[in-house]
């Protein structure tokens, strides 16, 4: 049976997932991101079944949200959930790779 996340069946999308973690997009963070500005937001990490959206949190400051690149698939579940559009997809970097 095709296993798909909880995300891709809210939007319609049926295809086996998550794409592999070969893909040469990966999610990014921009600096909208609420916490970032200080307001608490962890939507994008409750989202992300393949928990590769984390939070870390400095001394004093909001925990604010890292992708793991590892992780990530580019699967593009994320994209659109974030309240201020702070998410994008973009072409991984050498840096990126698993
Ligand atoms: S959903 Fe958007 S604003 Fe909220 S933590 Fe994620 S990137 Fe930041
Ligand atoms: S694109 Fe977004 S939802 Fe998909 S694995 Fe990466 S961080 Fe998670």
């Amino acid at each position: 049976m095709a296993k798909i996340t909880r995300a891709q069946f809210l939007r319609g999308r049926w295809q086996e997932a998550p794409l592999p973690p070969s893909s040469e997009v990966i999610a990014k963070i921009g600096r909208t991101c609420l916490p970032i500005r200080g307001e608490s937001c962890r939507i994008c990490g409750n989202l992300c079944e393949l928990n590769a959206i984390r939070f870390i949190q400095a001394e004093g400051q909001l925990p604010v949200p890292v992708i793991v690149a590892d992780e990530c698939t580019g699967c593009g579940d994320c994209l659109g959930i974030c309240p201020v559009d702070a998410i994008d997809m973009k072409q991984r970097q050498p840096e990126d790779k698993s």
